[in-house]
């Protein structure tokens, strides 16, 4: 595979950075996920502006984002990529002679590394849905930063993975707050929910379309945040991500939702959502 590091394109085995990178020491960084539909970039604006927020949140000076774009597609090139990519795209403040925990006095240059992997979504997974289970939100306060930092992520998703389950939901105060790697939503009353954007909640792109999806369809929205002890109320539910799409939730923990519901609000939504993509 080719990479792109450090303004050189190399095979994935001759791309390295060093120990001293504030990326491997502290997880001084930050990610984005962008994947194309017809062989183009999904709302790039969107995930741009957000990566570009993400930075000046953590302070890293980059000024390459305007190259971003072009780097990508001459991955994609040079991957001979066949079917969609994924693009996965880090920033790290970059690396120092001497670890040391506050930011470095003289200006260094932020480490970049895109990749682009070759993807065909297994779609049938987007209709038959999946399990979840619920996990306690251990992370950090400022979920909206895109941060590398993303060890209690990794641990809930492990006990996803031992009990069967694709995605964890994660609860914090008694609320939910979204998945390790997705939004998350519910319906009730012919109304969608989903937790309101703050520092609990990653702004995902893909919850952006839907938001926008609901407007466009008149499908009632209420940004309010979904509460753990009144999950049983709604006949709904569904995560949200770029590589997810829309894919609906038909267990939380031993709670079986498919047969209680068609999950109709969930099906108009992937129907309107893929049109989108087939038009991208
Ligand atoms: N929340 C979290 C914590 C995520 O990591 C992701 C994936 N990037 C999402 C939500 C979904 O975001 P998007 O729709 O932009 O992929």
């Amino acid at each position: 595979m080719i990479v792109y590091l450090n303004n050189s394109y190399l095979s994935s085995d001759d791309a390295f950075i060093s120990p001293l990178d504030r990326g491997f020491l502290f997880a001084d960084g930050v990610y984005e996920s962008i994947r194309t539909y017809n062989k183009k970039l999904f709302r790039y604006n969107d995930h741009l502006e957000r990566l570009k927020r993400s930075l000046r949140e953590i302070e890293i000076d980059f000024e390459g984002c305007d190259s971003i774009e072009y780097i990508i597609y001459e991955l994609i090139k040079k991957n001979k990529v066949k079917n969609e990519a994924l693009v996965y795209l880090q920033i790290t403040r970059g690396s120092t002679s001497t670890r040391t925990h506050c930011f470095p006095e003289s200006k260094i240059n932020p480490t970049v590394f895109i990749s682009v992997k070759d993807y065909k979504p297994i779609k049938n997974e987007f209709y038959k849905g999946i399990k979840t289970i619920l996990e306690e939100d251990l992370r950090w306060l400022r979920c909206d930063i895109k941060s590398t930092s993303l060890l209690p992520v990794v641990l809930a998703n492990q006990k996803a993975a031992e009990a069967g389950a694709e995605e964890a939901v994660l609860v914090r105060n008694g609320l939910i707050t979204e998945g390790t790697h997705t939004n998350f939503f519910a319906v009730k009353d012919e109304t969608v929910f989903t937790a309101p954007a703050s520092n609990f909640v990653l702004d995902g792109i893909t919850k952006k379309v839907v938001l926008e999806l609901c407007k466009q369809l008149k499908i009632k929205v209420r940004e309010e945040h979904i509460r753990k002890d009144e999950m049983k109320n709604y006949n709904e539910f569904f995560i949200t991500s770029t590589t997810k799409e829309i894919t609906p939730v038909i267990q939380i923990d031993d709670w079986k939702i498919k047969g209680r519901t068609e999950g109709a609000i969930t099906k108009k939504l992937q129907v309107a959502f893929n049109e989108l993509t087939i038009n991208n």
